[in-house]
């Protein structure tokens, strides 16, 4: 059996993007092969709507571009992603880089300025603290790059 790890569903073409569109990475699909990828979207399951305002971290909390503070609903996804990490033991998610959920690195810089700064989302950082690797889509190509060779050795 295969172990399970999370994906975000946009990255697998689901289109749960803010503005409705998705950010597929085709190539990271060919992991499939290795893993058994549970694609989650903590946006959509913490209750917003797609599409939806752009939103962005400011101060701790989640802001949308219409200044509505909509914090509770990205901490509603984080939850519900753990709860899928703890159901199935999850150790590794590869999330989409730069979304105040799922930014690995880097988040936008919470004044809707296009300017990107150091930081996570509010998801990667709930399932940091539950010990679950997160990677992004490039460090994802690593990943499947690395195991491709193994198979070959
Ligand atoms: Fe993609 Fe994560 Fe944003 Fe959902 S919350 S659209 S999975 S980046």
């Amino acid at each position: 059996m295969k172990e399970k790890i999370l994906i975000s569903a946009c990255l697998t073409g689901e289109n749960c993007r803010y503005d409705g569109k998705n950010c597929l990475k085709k190539d990271i699909l060919a992991l499939s092969k290795y893993y058994d990828m549970i694609p989650i979207c903590p946006e959509v399951s913490g209750g917003m709507k797609t599409p939806r305002f752009p939103s962005e971290i400011k101060n701790g909390s989640v802001i949308n571009a219409k200044g509505k503070d909509v914090t509770d609903f990205y901490h509603d996804g984080a939850y519900w992603a753990s709860s899928i990490v703890r159901i199935y033991n999850i150790k590794l998610a590869i999330l989409k880089e730069k979304s105040p959920s799922c930014g690995v690195h880097f988040i936008h810089s919470g004044n809707f300025d296009g300017k990107v700064i150091e930081g996570k989302g509010i998801t990667t950082q709930r399932l940091e603290k539950l010990g679950v690797k997160v990677i992004n889509e490039e460090e994802a190509l690593d990943l499947l790059k690395e195991l491709e060779s193994k198979e070959t050795k």
